[in-house]
């Protein structure tokens, strides 16, 4: 960029490499000689975490109040972009008054297994969805002059292993699943900032990969923002300058720093490579100046409140909802007392006020009976479960609620399953047992397991539902709001039945993502695999009918309009769905794919016109051979529904233009031939590798290789220096944080992110405590035995 010319010109290659890493946790370097400002940035991204004292990637230490809202597994289920618009102008409102500049966030990495510990900060299962909503938080706080940074860019779908896993994944999967959301955001919303991930993608860690970082996100999809690290992710900072990464964060790393000034002193690295980079972190610096505003924390909470009432799903009614303020209502569980409102890690928020569903229903004077129900630390108490049902017999409705604890899913770990505690499932079957009218409200980021669903009266999924989310809940059972959210992702019946089962967070590095584009829906669907809920599913308390279908235009540009009438009689929101079916595709193609939405609110009785526009995409795949998207020949239909099982209208067009021919690997039969429908996928690495391409890396084996500073303290602990180190380390790291020392989940955080993080990271994780001239000395001695 000329505009920033003469600015770069008086530069020292010292102070040039300074620009390319953080003065410390969370800002730019500033070199006041030259005017230079320093900006703030920080997580993210449901609220502000801006943290008080010493920073930490993983939410340990302390942060000031901001508002708590909704994680975005949550949001994800409104389907409402003017909702998430509202949320992102507050959130800019609060990074003003922080004077933080840039927020940490949206992540829309796909879920691809209901498994991954970071599901509940992550959007949708399905691109189209995640594009669309990220698109609009995105776009409302750059609106308002704050940056954001789309994250984990890419293909980063597991906390196993996170900084040093290898995905593998072939290139429709690549880009029809896991890129197509950040190429919507990327083109669409124009976020400031792009965050390079931890993991590696076919082999290249994601903050070295030219492929991805220039050929795909700047090349084609014209990204002019700057691209970041994720937080101890830079393995070689010189490959990440070449590859198009323009900041290194955090800033501990002055020897990177050195490295670089020493590369451009002896003329190893193009210096416009250093200066295209010192451009866009300069513009990222100069456009995004805060103004200091104060903002109404009362307002916030209420928008947080209104936002959650919107995104909760209401699973089962079998009419007991909505329920009269009069009923003698028994509430059940701690999570009644205590919430689960967000999730661990990162985005730990500390909120400005944190009412429980007991405090709702007293500041509303609502009467009601309480217990617990099971023990401390969800374990089973025989008093409390017997308690809870002798007032179970008495109470006319009795509210459960339940949910994952904290110690379930969080930053840093994987689940192990999809079942809620065992204590939480005992008590609710046995409460229905005894109680016809059980409504069991759950608070979990991610898919649980029900088996008692058929006995339960009303079950309400409400995610994890930020600080006003217990206010919101009564609005919806006691009927002030119609619930009105879908599923933004399907609910397995057993974590058998997803297709990644056999290959997800498997040990090891190797990634593999042998199920290709079938993720989510497009298995279940495509494999007639039966499912708890499917995508796109919720209730109402009403009821609507979609009729009229209409279609115009020229294909593939098409305007798609139909009728959605109020046939109940209570006013609601409606989620109306447009999927696209090839009828007899010649390629591997999931059953039919998302491709419109929208969300109207009627009247009792009223009717509403809807319109959904599809272009080229809505029906192209990505062709391997041309690397290119294109339309398959053939009679598309067009279904539009209330969710993926529940098609209330079609219309069918054809296509007969294409004359481009089909790669083998794209083929049905050459998926067919090997999935065979079978169930679980199992796929030969051999197919998996013509699939891709690439061939699935060896594992580590110490007798064949040193170790390096990209060794994990996993794999170092097979020699005993490795142990000790390993024990040091975990020590070293349980000390800086005393007060979490009984904090069962930041524990796990811990050890997993010590044992499971490659040595170099751990030189600017540390704070620069551990320097790298010591890592290379363990690393001597480790490599003698
Ligand atoms: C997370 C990022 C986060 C960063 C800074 C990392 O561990 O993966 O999402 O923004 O820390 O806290």
């Amino acid at each position: 960029m000329e505009k920033y010319h003469n600015i770069i010109e008086q530069m020292t290659n010292e102070e040039k490499a300074s620009m390319g890493s953080g003065s410390d946790f969370w800002h730019t370097q500033p070199i006041p000689r030259l005017n230079i400002a320093s900006i703030m940035m920080t997580d993210g991204p449901h609220g502000l975490r801006k943290q008080k004292g010493q920073g930490d990637h993983i939410g340990i230490n302390q942060s000031h109040p901001s508002t708590c809202f909704p994680t975005a597994a949550t949001i994800a289920n409104s389907w409402d972009k003017e909702l998430i618009k509202s949320m992102g102008e507050a959130l800019a409102k609060e990074c003003h008054n922080a004077n933080v500049s840039v927020l940490l966030g949206p992540g829309i990495n796909i879920k691809r297994s209901p498994l991954c510990g970071r599901n509940f900060e992550y959007f949708s299962e399905d691109p189209f969805l995640t594009g669309e909503l990220a698109s609009s938080f995105v776009f409302s706080i750059e609106r308002n002059g704050i940056g954001t940074s789309l994250k984990h860019f890419a293909v980063n779908n597991q906390e196993y292993n996170r900084m040093v896993s290898n995905s593998i994944v072939d290139q429709r999967a690549l880009r029809e699943i896991y890129l197509s959301s950040f190429e919507k955001v990327v083109r669409q919303a124009k976020p400031s900032t792009v965050m390079a991930a931890y993991n590696k993608v076919n082999n290249v860690y994601c903050c070295e990969n030219e492929f991805l970082l220039t050929d795909i996100l700047r090349n084609e999809w014209g990204f002019e923002g700057a691209v970041i690290s994720d937080w101890g992710a830079t393995n070689d900072r010189m490959q990440s300058h070449i590859a198009g990464m323009d900041l290194e964060m955090p800033g501990n790393a002055k020897d990177n720093d050195k490295k670089i000034a020493k590369a451009l002193d002896q003329g190893q690295l193009n210096p416009r490579i250093i200066d295209a980079s010192i451009s866009r972190m300069l513009s990222l610096i100069e456009n995004h100046p805060t103004t200091g505003e104060p903002f109404s924390e009362e307002e916030h909470h209420q928008l947080a409140r209104y936002i959650a009432s919107q995104s909760f799903v209401l699973l089962k009614n079998d009419h007991l909802l909505p329920l009269t303020y009069t009923e003698s209502i028994l509430i059940v569980g701690d999570m009644a007392k205590n919430p689960r409102y967000q999730g661990s890690g990162s985005s730990l928020i500390t909120p400005t006020k944190l009412p429980s569903l007991l405090d709702a229903l007293d500041n509303e004077q609502i009467p009601y009976t309480y217990t617990p129900g099971v023990g401390q630390k969800d374990l089973r108490d025989e008093t409390l479960l017997r308690e809870a049902l002798s007032l179970a017999k008495q109470a006319k409705v009795v509210v459960i609620m339940a949910g994952l604890p904290e110690t379930y899913e969080s930053e840093g770990f994987d689940r192990e399953h999809l079942h809620m505690p065992d204590s939480h499932n005992e008590l609710i079957s046995k409460i229905c047992e005894v109680n016809r009218n059980v409504v069991v409200i759950i608070s979990a980021g991610s898919p649980v397991t029900m088996p008692w669903l058929p006995s339960a009266g009303a079950v309400l999924q409400t995610y994890l539902s930020g600080q006003a989310g217990s206010e919101a809940m009564l609005d919806i059972i006691f009927g002030r709001i119609n619930p009105s959210g879908k599923l933004a992702e399907s609910y397995p019946k057993d974590i058998k039945d997803t297709p990644c089962y056999t290959t997800f967070a498997q040990p090891g590095r190797n990634a593999c993502y042998k199920e290709s584009i079938f993720v989510g829906y497009r298995y279940y669907d495509t494999y007639n695999v039966e499912v708890l809920f499917p995508f796109g599913y919720g209730l109402s308390y009403t009821t609507f009918a979609y009729e009229n279908i209409a279609v115009d235009g020229n294909f593939p540009d098409l305007s798609v309009s139909f009728d959605i009438r109020n046939t109940g009689s209570v006013a609601g929101s409606e989620i109306a769905q447009l999927y696209i079916h090839h009828r007899h595709p010649t390629i591997f193609k999931a059953e039919r794919e998302l491709k419109g939405f929208d969300k109207v609110y009627l009247d009792p009785s009223q009717s509403k016109k809807v319109t959904i526009s599809l272009n080229a995409r809505s029906f192209s795949y990505y062709n391997t051979e041309i690397n290119d998207w294109i339309i398959e020949n053939g009679k598309y239909e067009i279904q539009v529904g209330a969710s993926l099982m529940d098609i209330r209208l079609k219309y069918t067009v054809s296509y007969d233009k294409n004359t481009t021919e089909i790669p083998v690997n794209c083929k049905k039969e050459f998926i067919e031939d090997y999935y065979h429908r079978q169930h679980p996928i199992s796929i030969k690495d051999g197919t998996f590798t013509q699939l891709t391409g690439i061939p699935i890396p060896y594992a580590f084996k110490r007798k064949e290789e040193p170790f390096t500073v990209n060794s994990t303290i996993t794999e170092l602990s097979e020699v005993w220096i490795g142990r000790i180190f390993a024990f040091i380390a975990k020590k070293q790291a349980a000390s800086v944080m005393p007060s979490s020392k009984n904090d069962e989940k930041i524990m796990k955080m811990v050890e997993r992110g010590v044992m499971e993080s490659p040595l170099r990271s751990l030189v600017s994780l540390s704070n620069g405590a551990l320097p790298l001239r010591v890592i290379h000395w363990i690393l001597k001695l480790a490599n003698l035995f």
